[in-house]
Order: structure tokens, then sequence, then C-alpha cells
């Protein structure tokens, strides 16, 4: 059954939480073998806002992503994508939460190598078998600089043009949230800063709400506000952040630890 597009998104001023974590935990494995990926986390990503989460490899980055986006259950707490508790939603309902309300990107761009840009952007639609809101595609794909770009393959654009197709797909079906995994990790840092100008953008022009995880502070500092993760644990905030005041928390958090 073919449904009408989403409403276009309040812009409201960003205090409200388009997603929150209480007290999660996520447990890996048993006895040898168990880790505890995230310890209580409590954290809220602010509605059209830019959030950056960092913190040193194995700190539970993606876990905490993973779990906020439905795509790994979580062992202990609570995860909400506005109103919606994911914690004993069904896989069918999890499915649907995901397609309908949140948009992904991920460090492989994992664009159909077959298909156009255009085709590329609008296939997440095609298969909820949603019509495109064509004024709203227009605008995303504007947005991202792709308008002479569309009808090319993957193969025939740099990887900061895939990436860029592959956020703009993101962004296609105004999803609540948007959460990039290191969408930055294959790129060189001109086509890197593209995509990151563009996510800044996305939240600046259309409202858009984004959770970035990266261990870039040069990509943090595009973030209205930065959270650090050390352990499973959530350790620290910078709001407003600078490349350079995102290494010296990195700097004194090293030191910390060293001398503890
Ligand atoms: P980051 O993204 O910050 O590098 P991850 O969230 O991937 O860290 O991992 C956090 C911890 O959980 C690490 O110790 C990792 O080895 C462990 N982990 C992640 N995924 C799994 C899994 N599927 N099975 C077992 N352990 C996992
Ligand atoms: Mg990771």
């Amino acid at each position: 059954m073919s449904q009408a597009a989403a409403p276009a998104p309040v812009h409201s001023p960003a205090t409200d939480a388009a997603a929150r974590a209480t007290g999660l935990s996520k447990v890996y494995g048993t006895g040898e073998t168990r880790v505890v990926a995230l310890d209580s986390v409590t954290v809220e990503f602010g509605r059209s806002r830019f959030t950056a989460i960092m913190g040193p490899s194995g700190s539970g980055k993606s876990t905490l992503m993973h779990c906020m986006a439905g795509l790994d259950s979580v062992t202990a707490g609570s995860a909400r994508i506005g109103d919606t508790e994911l914690a004993g939603l069904s896989d069918h309902h999890l499915t649907r939460l995901r397609r309908d309300k949140i948009g992904f990107v991920f460090q492989a761009f994992n664009l159909l190598p077959t298909l156009t840009a255009y085709e590329n952007i609008t296939l997440p639609l095609a298969i909820a078998d949603r019509r495109p809101d064509q004024d709203w595609v227009d605008t995303v794909v504007r947005t991202v600089g792709l308008s002479g770009r569309l009808e090319h393959r993957p193969s025939q654009l740099s990887g900061g043009q895939q990436q860029r197709v592959a956020v703009a797909r993101a962004l296609a079906s105004r999803p609540e949230i948007i959460f990039a995994d290191e969408p930055t990790g294959n790129l060189d840092s001109r086509s890197g800063a593209e995509v990151l100008g563009f996510l800044r953008q996305s939240v600046w022009e259309l409202g858009q709400t984004v959770v970035m995880v990266t261990h870039d502070p040069v990509a943090a500092a595009y973030a209205d506000r930065v959270v650090f993760l050390a352990d499973g644990r959530l350790t620290d905030e910078l709001l407003a952040p600078t490349a350079e005041g995102v290494l010296d928390r990195m700097r004194l958090f090293d030191a910390k630890n060293r001398t503890s």
C-alpha cells in the first residue's frame, strides 16, 4: 500500500531529545569471553542537533550506536527513539522502526553498483513502498550538491560523492535521527570535509538530527556537542567543540589514566 510522505519536520528548539539511553548496558558473551561493552550509559541526543561520539577503539561507540538504532539488543536499561522504547520490541516492529524513523551512514558507502545515484537515494522509499516527496528529495539533492550527478553510477563518482549519495539516501525518508558510524573513515580529508559539511548543513538547514561516531577531533568539531566514551562508560562532554578543545580533552583523559 502506498503511503503519503511524512509531514515536514518541526524545527523545534533543540531542548527535547530525539533519542535517549538510560542506564544502558550491553554485555557480549559469557564466562571467560564476557565483555561489558556498555556499562550503564545515560545520554540524550538533542533534536535538530549534531552530536559526535568519541572514544578510543573498543570503548563502545559502535555498540552504543547499534543499541540506540535497534540493530543490536540491550542487556539492561532503556534505549528510546522519541517516545518509543526499543527494549522488548518484536523483530517486526524493530524493522519498521529502523525503516521509518532512522537513517544510517556507515564507513563503507554500501551503494548498489548497478543503480544510479538517484535510484540509490530513493531505494529505501521504494522498498518501503513509499512515494518520494519530490520537493524534499530535490532539497536533499541540492543540499548535498549532487544535482548534476543523479544519473551517474557509484563507479563514476568519487569516494566523497558516493558518501554524499549515502547521506542523501539516509535523509530521503526524513528520519527522526541519522546515525553515522565513522562516515569519513574511508575518505581523504577534502572529501571528508565535504561530507561533514553536508551533515552539518542538514542539521542547520533541514532540522535533521545527527549522531556521528568518530575518532577524529577535526570531524568531531563539526558537531554541536561531543560525548566521550571510555571502557563502555560516558566520561565527559564538550559543547560547541573545536578540534583543539577536543584534542585537549583527549590528552587530559590520557594523562589521568596514566597516573591512576
Ligand atoms: P568501538 O566502536 O568504540 O571501537 P565497539 O562498540 O565496537 O567499540 O566494541 C566495544 C567492546 O565490545 C569491544 O571490547 C569489542 O571487542 C566488544 N564487542 C563488540 N561487538 C562484539 C560482538 N558482536 N561480540 C563480542 N564482543 C563484541
Ligand atoms: Mg566502532
